[in-house]
């Protein structure tokens, strides 16, 4: 019985899906801010989020032509643990390389963003 638990953990063993959490953790971000904080193609950042999302860590949510990524931090047992999760990881991570200047520069990029990104 797949209760999806340990898939959580397989999605965040890459460093850059961990990235990609932390940015999103509490925000809503386009893909086109998560190409520019992250410089990476958008077909390998569209790649990393399809895994997230079928580890149901990350949600995508449709506004006209745009998709905003948020964490999956809902009141169902994976997104308390995902929560839990990204809680325990950023406050040991957010002051180390690469987060801390993923978090800087995702801040600089939502005032360029035409599509309005939330950023906590
Ligand atoms: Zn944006």
């Amino acid at each position: 019985m797949q209760n999806g638990f340990s898939e959580i953990l397989f999605a965040y063993s890459e460093e850059i899906r961990l990235r990609i959490a932390i940015l999103i953790q509490n925000s809503e971000v386009c893909v086109n801010c998560l190409v520019d904080v992250l410089k990476l193609p958008q077909s390998t950042i569209s790649r990393h989020i399809g895994i997230m999302r079928r580890a149901n860590i990350v949600k995508a949510e449709r506004k006209g032509a745009n998709t905003y990524y948020s964490a999956n931090i809902n009141n169902t047992e994976i997104g308390k643990l995902n929560k839990d999760l990204l809680k325990t990881y950023s406050s040991h991570i957010k002051n180390q390389e690469p987060f801390l200047t993923d978090m800087k520069n995702l801040l600089k990029q939502k005032d360029v963003c035409t599509v309005d990104c939330k950023v906590a």
